[in-house]
């Protein structure tokens, strides 16, 4: 039988109608680094400003459906008005990752064809060398404060972002699209080979933006204050911006002030309920505190993706700062929302935690396999450890194949009968929980044996004399592989790598125990602040971490 419902496309033009109308109150707030003088601009606002935004694009700058539109942008109001503004009127918001090197920026620029992009005036040091290399680019927006001179002389047209909104109309009939229509793009980062590029459909950002918006997940209200430092240019900032939108819930964008100290200003100021960012923020955030504590009890919902949160972090929040970190794992071929690490209920606080350090469950729209070495699937007993395979309405089934060529799917990214491979080695218990123990290309394959980095990672930073850790496997004659532990000690602590091999020993097999120990100042971090394992494994084959 078919139903008798109404098909009614799902468009990101009803989230930008919804929360310019029924949430106009609600407000974005742009943190300026001054506390007294905090942008603060309604949502009423926003979607005046995003129907002007896409008059000017259309009409004056000939943008057409399906024209790709990049941002280089922090988080603040002009780039929410960007991504209500451009999927809404039926072009493609291209999110640019400003720090990605400059070579994969222009690869991603030209392979996805921008051909305007709207550019924070602190950044034109980055794009102005580039343009010239940027052959599709038609025109520059230039958006706040930033010496314009970086521009004299390129071949693409520049505009005054606000000058462009002047005079036009505050309402914008939004096309009635097909929803499988692409709004969003979105590249990896690129760790091996040239970045991909996932093209994100009005659908899916709805239905990503409602499960954002679900109690298993961030539960946003109109009563919150929702503060993503995660970039806006890291996978659609975890979908908070439209989901905010869409819930009403007020936003407040730290804009380029991600540094610990601005931040712990910034949310005791603000006070923000509801937060997101990987773990490196969380991490100086911690160190911020310890030295000089602020008022974080503002905070109801904190999540935590990207990477493993180390559980001694999540500890040290919990316990000295009463905030609650979330665990959660996604990728930007994920759009990313995957699972999240809520306990199940009625256990106490110290019962909570095997629970909380896992990457959590997934949401119902969302399956989930493991792969075994042959493919074949194993089971969920929380103990058979495989590749995780993804599908659902919000997961890639191909990247991005240019404007003239067709989708993509590698097969070490998609399985022949087209579930998504995550490149994450992990178990899942019978009810769920999922617990990653590495990338699939940085376990560390010793004698036959799989080692978890993660893993020593984790035990390597609960100890107190380490502020970082990062383990690699580097070559060995007679293991094949074998693990080195690269330590960033804290301020005036000894490189005591006895000691230190003996705390681990304490924790893990003993044929797990790193032999080869190297002090280093940083861990190296990939564009989106994660720890970069590829630099450390070229350092150490370069002779460069004796
Ligand atoms: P890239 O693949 O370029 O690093 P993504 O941001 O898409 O960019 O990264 C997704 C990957 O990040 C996942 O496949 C996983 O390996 C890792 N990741 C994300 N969240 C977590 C988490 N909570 N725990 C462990 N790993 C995570």
């Amino acid at each position: 039988m078919q139903s008798t419902m109404q098909d009614v496309p799902l468009l990101v033009s009803r989230i930008t109608t919804h929360g310019s109308t029924i949430h106009g109150h609600a407000e974005v707030r742009t943190w300026t680094g001054d506390a007294a003088a905090t942008q603060r601009r309604t949502y009423a606002e926003v979607g005046a400003r995003a129907a002007q935004l896409a008059h000017a694009l259309r009409d004056e700058l000939g943008v057409q459906e399906s024209g790709v539109v990049g941002t280089l942008m922090w988080n603040n109001a002009e780039h929410l008005e960007a991504y209500l503004a451009i999927p809404s009127m039926g072009a493609v918001l291209h999110t640019l990752n400003l720090r990605l090197p400059v070579e994969q920026l222009a690869y991603i620029v030209n392979h996805a064809a921008d051909r305007v992009i709207i550019v924070n005036g602190s950044l034109l040091p980055l794009l102005a060398p580039l343009l010239p290399h940027l052959g599709s680019v038609e025109h520059v927006i230039v958006s706040g404060p930033g010496d314009r001179s970086a521009l004299a002389g390129c071949r693409a047209q520049v505009h005054e972002y606000e000058e462009l909104l002047v005079g036009r109309p505050e309402h914008y009939d939004w096309p009635e699209l097909d929803e499988r229509q692409a709004a969003a793009l979105c590249y990896t980062s690129g760790t091996t080979g040239d970045p991909k590029g996932v093209a994100y459909s009005h659908r899916s950002v709805y239905l990503h933006a409602m499960e954002v918006n679900a109690a298993a997940a961030f539960g946003l209200t109109p009563a919150d204050v929702c503060a993503p430092l995660v970039p806006m240019f890291h996978v659609n900032a975890w979908g908070l911006p439209h989901a905010a939108f869409m819930a009403g819930t007020s936003l407040l964008m730290p804009d380029r002030f991600l540094q610990p100290a601005p931040l712990a200003e910034m949310i005791a100021t603000e006070r923000p309920t509801v937060s997101a960012g990987v773990p490196t923020i969380w991490a100086g955030l911690l160190a911020e505190l310890d030295a000089r504590p602020r008022d974080l009890s503002s905070l109801r919902t904190v999540i935590s993706g990207g990477s493993a949160a180390p559980p001694a972090m999540m500890r040290g929040f919990h316990e000295r700062h009463g905030v609650r970190l979330v665990q959660a794992w996604g990728m930007t071929e994920t759009s990313p929302l995957g699972s999240v690490a809520y306990p199940p209920a009625g256990l106490s606080e110290e019962e909570e935690w095997p629970y909380r350090v896992t990457q959590g469950r997934l949401p119902s729209s969302v399956e989930a396999r493991l792969a075994g070495p042959g493919g074949e699937i194993l089971p969920w007993d929380g103990q058979s450890a495989g590749e995780l395979e993804v599908r659902g309405p919000w997961i890639a089934g191909a990247y991005y194949g240019g404007a003239a060529g067709e989708p993509v799917r590698p097969e070490d990214k998609f399985s022949p009968d087209g579930w998504l491979r995550t490149g994450d080695v992990g178990t899942i218990t019978s009810d769920g929980f999922l617990t990653l123990t590495d990338r699939a290309k940085d376990v560390i394959k010793s004698g036959g044996e799989w080692i978890s980095s993660v893993e020593l990672e984790n035990h390597l930073m609960a100890h107190p004399d380490v502020a970082e850790a990062a383990v690699v496997a580097v070559p060995d004659d007679k293991w094949g592989e074998r693990p080195l532990a690269a330590i960033v000690l804290k301020d005036g602590k000894p490189a005591d790598y006895a000691a230190l091999r003996a705390f681990l020993g304490e924790r893990v097999a003993r044929w797990q125990l790193p032999e080869r120990w190297v002090r280093i100042a940083t861990v190296p971090k990939t564009s989106v602040g994660k720890f970069d394992k590829k630099v450390l494994r070229k350092q150490y084959a370069e002779g460069e971490l004796e």
